[in-house]
């Protein structure tokens, strides 16, 4: 059988622990035996990047700026406990944020649906992806624990000298103070990568926040966001038949509940937070959660939700059978192809993206499964099987 050619390298990023061992058995099972696999590998594992400094992290998302589109595993972010591990020269930072920091990167996370496991809500029939702007407000924040009587000012000083001032508060006793910000670049970089992603998927965008309350700060969100769309998308939205609207985030969730699904909901950091574990929860798994990161100049980074789930590896590590899920993996494989293809006008590579989440995702609906769906299951009969026996089966409907 002739391979499918690619032309352009993906950048490759390998990761960590149990998801690196379903790194290497996905593209020998189902990637590289369809496909003339081209990468520039980057090994992000923990080991090298001690070895290297952390300078691999940097490479591979200068690379992702080069190429355009990188696939990633999940990586290890170290803390005291595996400063001695692997023995670390330093407690290096995560690797994704080092990552969405250099794009200056918007991250979409969507859930994988398949039929027998059903989302609580009974009317979601499509994925709703959340879209979290990652700079910012309370993440960000300073604060003051008010001790007693006194006044509380927001002052903000110019360099060119110019002061204003507002008075918070006027404290009659003991209470809490909080000071947040952010940045009109940050914004209008987060709207960027959620329109560019819109038009990637061909999905209605919303945007939420409660500017009702917060009239310059929050205001400014949603009117950072339909000057860019006026200027920018507006045309583009209507030609892709896609809808961009901005609502009351009180609005927003009530629809969200009420609709069918199938649409980007973008979100402030702390609600992005919050509704993006409301979302995943509601929709059942977070091995079953798909996450890219997004620049504003259209830029993709695919990989799973998930972490690098070391509990498994521990057991993996002392010869036991593993059934870890390796469908969001997978699909970040397919999601990179498939932006490939359509990059560089690879019709068969875009086709083979879709054959392979569709035998995925129709092994699990014929009842063959990793233990983790198999709890969830709603279906007729299933068997759970380890994470390799899983993607035996999947390699064998595609190549059927
Ligand atoms: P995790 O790796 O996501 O795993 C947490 C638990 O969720 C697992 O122990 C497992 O539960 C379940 N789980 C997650 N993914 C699964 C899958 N594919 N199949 C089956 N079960 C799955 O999170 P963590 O244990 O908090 O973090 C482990 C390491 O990953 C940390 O070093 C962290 O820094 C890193 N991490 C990396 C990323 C990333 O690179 N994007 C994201 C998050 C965490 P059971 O054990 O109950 O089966
Ligand atoms: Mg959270």
């Amino acid at each position: 059988m002739e391979k499918i050619r690619m032309t352009t390298p993906l950048v490759e990023m390998d990761g960590d622990e149990m998801t690196r061992i379903l790194w290497k058995d996905i593209k020998d099972l189902l990637i590289c035996p369809f496909v003339d696999l081209k990468t520039e590998y980057y090994d992000l594992g923990l080991p090298h990047r001690d070895e290297t400094n952390d300078q691999v992290t940097v490479d591979s998302a200068n690379a992702t700026k080069k190429y355009g589109v990188a696939v990633k595993c999940a990586t290890i972010t170290p803390n005291a406990q595996r400063m001695t591990e692997y023995n670390l020269h330093e407690m290096w930072k995560s690797p994704n944020g080092t990552i969405r920091a250099m794009l200056d990167g918007t991250v979409f996370r969507a859930p994988i649906l398949v039929s027998g496991v059903k989302p609580t809500v009974r009317t979601w029939q499509q994925p709703i992806t959340i879209a979290r702007h990652a700079y910012g407000d309370v993440y960000r924040n300073v604060e003051i624990d008010v001790p007693g009587a006194g006044k509380a000012e927001l002052v903000f000083t110019g360099e060119d000298g110019q002061e204003i001032r507002q008075t918070v508060f006027q404290f009659k006793g003991p209470g809490i103070l909080q000071g947040v910000h952010n940045l009109d670049a940050s914004i209008a970089s987060f709207a960027h990568s959620c329109f560019q992603y819109a038009l990637s998927i061909k999905q209605d965008l919303w945007f939420s926040t409660k500017d009702t309350i917060s009239k310059t700060y929050d205001h400014t969100f949603k009117d950072i966001f339909q000057e860019i769309y006026d200027t920018t998308y507006k045309a583009q939205f209507e030609a892709a038949g896609i809808e961009y609207f901005y609502t009351l985030i009180d609005d927003a969730v009530a629809r969200v509940v009420r609709s069918k699904g199938g649409f980007i909901w973008a979100c402030k950091n702390y609600d992005g937070d919050v509704m993006s574990d409301m979302i995943a929860t509601a929709f059942g798994s977070l091995a079953m959660m798909t996450s890219v990161l997004v620049s504003p100049d259209g830029k993709f980074e695919y990989e799973a939700a998930h972490g690098t789930v070391t509990r498994h590896y521990y057991r993996y590590l002392k010869g036991e059978e593993t059934s870890t899920n390796p469908v969001a993996t997978i699909f970040a494989w397919s999601g990179a192809l498939r932006k490939r293809g359509e990059l560089d006008e690879l019709p068969e590579l875009m086709a083979f993206a879709d054959k392979l989440e569709k035998a995925t995702i129709d092994t699990i609906e014929a009842g063959v499964m990793t233990k983790d769906l198999a709890l969830l299951w709603e279906g007729s009969e299933c068997t759970a099987v380890n994470s390799r026996a899983f993607l035996e089966a999947i390699a064998q409907r595609l190549a059927a």
